[in-house]
């Protein structure tokens, strides 16, 4: 199979009528997209690796799905509708069965939320799937993470600390088969491998919240790119935590770390003045994504954990960092 019999095959889609903002999908030198008249574009990229991002043994299906889901995740927390995305693609070989399953997974998240694939490049090399998606804003309703304003609620959508979980349980490590129900990682492991970016929500906050990102380095670390580019604080309260089923029985240590410190959540984190609840609430509701109130943005710098009794704990942001 040659370079373009395999973009024929797999990522070429004859038999579907592409959305309208699409003017020229693949098959020419460049992709052509019409935005919404007096919008802006919002453009992001993510790279996933082959023994960096996920094992050589990967499900191709929940790969395609992921390296979406990542992206889009991006164009959420920002408050952006999709347009369209571009795929890099280096594979060591053309393997049939390999990419149709990856075309499946990827197809069936971009056809949910209206992101068509519009093109892309092709090479042999290590396996490397690279993403770059396309959505639209109106000028001034991005969510940016300069936005928070002390005073502001803090709030996160879903639950973190599944895919945390998933990973521990995928991997055998013994803290996490020691203190799970059996069945666990049959229940959380489409949070790891099939996150689902929230695009509703992102968008009715659009015109409501202040400051926004997606938490994909874990809670505590990622807060920190908010207070870091607001020049704010912030305090968690524990019990305002959402915690998943599957977490409850895990000591206290371990329950935080994989609260505050897990990866892979793709939740949204988000501000709003205390005077939008009901605001934020609607949103919520519309978007049908829960949403949990955790904190508040304060003038006094760093991150706070308050417990139920004691001294407040300082949080040492540590995301991931792929060079520390
Ligand atoms: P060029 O040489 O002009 O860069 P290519 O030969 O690489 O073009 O690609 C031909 C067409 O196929 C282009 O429209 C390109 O966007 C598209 N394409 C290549 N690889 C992919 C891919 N993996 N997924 C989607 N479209 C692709
Ligand atoms: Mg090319």
């Amino acid at each position: 199979m040659g370079e373009f019999e395999l973009i024929q095959r797999h990522f070429q889609r004859s038999n579907q009528t592409p959305p309208g903002q699409v003017v020229l999908g693949i098959g020419d030198d460049c992709a052509l997209l019409q935005p919404s008249p007096g919008h802006q574009l919002a453009i992001s990229c993510d790279m996933l690796v082959e023994g960096r991002h996920f094992f050589a043994d990967a499900d191709p299906a929940a790969l395609g799905h992921k390296a979406l889901a990542v992206n889009l995740s991006d164009l959420a927390a920002m408050g952006a509708r999709p347009l369209g995305f571009t795929l890099a693609l280096a594979l060591p070989s053309a393997q049939d069965a390999w990419l149709s399953g990856f075309a499946q997974g990827l197809f069936a998240l971009a056809d949910l939320h209206a992101c068509p694939l519009v093109g892309g490049d092709t090479t042999r090399g290590p396996l490397n799937l690279c993403i770059t998606v396309f959505g639209e804003l109106l000028p001034g309703q991005a969510l940016r993470r300069s936005a928070a304003q002390p005073g502001d609620d803090l709030y996160l959508s879903g639950r973190t600390g599944e895919a945390r979980l998933a990973l521990a349980l995928l991997q055998g490590t013994d803290w996490a088969l020691q203190h799970t129900a059996p069945g666990a990682l049959h229940r959380l492991r489409g949070r790891l491998e099939r996150p689902q970016p929230r695009m509703a929500l992102g968008r009715a906050l659009a015109s409501v919240a202040h400051a926004a990102l997606d938490v994909s380095d874990g809670l505590a670390g990622d807060q920190g790119h908010i207070l870091q580019a607001s020049g704010v604080g912030a305090d968690i309260h524990q019990e305002l935590l959402p915690v998943a089923p599957d977490l409850q029985a895990l000591p206290e240590a371990l329950l935080l770390d994989c609260l505050l410190n897990g990866g892979d959540d793709y939740e949204l984190l988000f501000t709003a003045a205390p005077s939008d609840r009901a605001a934020i609430e609607a949103a919520a509701q519309r978007s049908q994504t829960p949403v949990h109130r955790i904190g508040q943005i304060s003038t006094t710098p760093g991150l706070r954990l308050h417990k139920a009794t004691g001294q407040p704990v300082m949080l040492t942001p540590r995301g991931f960092d792929h060079f520390a």
